[in-house]
């Protein structure tokens, strides 16, 4: 599109102000760098989630629990169990969803989502598998947990398209490009996915969708 970015502060601005809670965390993450979902894009997978209905959403990278309790809020049915490694990160979204009086909906679970597999497992199967965390790990994540994953489930995989960078010619630092070509490979591999369905949605980040085959 050519205006991207006025179509997008057009649509942010239609979009209805949240509470003042969810302002005040969306607020923190400004200040101190906590990369949550942007908001066309957490609130298309809201819609998403709506039209699903889950009981159950098991989430790879709490951070701080916006959307683990924008989730939660949308789905007054659904429990969400998220995972997150950083202490300090999932400390203060323990105290926000106490804040929200949130935590007989939002359980979770700090450990590094390649190691607690097993203290995931009980709260399973989940009807939603949200995959938010590093993304060099994306297809292990997806390996490990789209096992615990109901008949009916869906994957959502954020950041799959970089800010862009997926489809950048030239990338000067080496860094960056390894991780760029790490990410390329995970959408190659799961687009080609003999089980799943999957559509990418240049939204927020960009957000695959995959659905399992009949
Ligand atoms: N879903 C959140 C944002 C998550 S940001 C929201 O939209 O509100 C990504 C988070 O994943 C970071 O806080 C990071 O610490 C965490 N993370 C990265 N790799 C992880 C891993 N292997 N296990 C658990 N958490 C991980
Ligand atoms: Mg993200």
């Amino acid at each position: 599109m050519q205006n991207e970015e006025q179509v997008l502060k057009y649509i942010e601005n239609l979009i209805p102000d949240r509470s003042e809670a969810f302002k005040e965390i969306e607020q923190y993450a400004v200040e101190h760098d906590v990369p949550i979902m942007e908001l066309v894009g957490i609130e298309t997978l809201l819609q998403l989630l709506r039209m699903h209905q889950p009981k159950k959403i098991l989430e790879i990278g709490t951070a701080i629990g916006y959307s683990a309790l924008r989730m939660a809020e949308a789905l007054p049915e659904c429990k969400v169990v998220s995972v997150e490694r950083d202490e300090q990160r999932h400390n203060k979204a323990l105290a926000n969803v106490e804040t929200m009086n949130m935590s007989s909906q939002v359980f979770l679970i700090k450990g590094d989502a390649l190691e607690v597999e097993h203290l995931v497992r009980e709260h399973g199967p989940f009807d939603v598998l949200f995959i938010d965390a590093a993304k060099s790990q994306y297809r292990k994540f997806f390996d490990i947990y789209s096992k615990m994953l109901s008949p009916n489930g869906v994957i959502f995989t954020d950041n799959i398209l970089f800010h862009g960078l997926v489809a950048e010619e030239k990338i000067e630092s080496r860094n960056l490009r390894q991780l760029i070509r790490k990410i390329k490979e995970f959408n190659i591999w799961l687009m080609e996915h003999p089980d799943y369905h999957t559509a990418i949605m240049p939204v927020g980040d960009g957000l695959a969708i995959s659905k399992k085959r009949g």
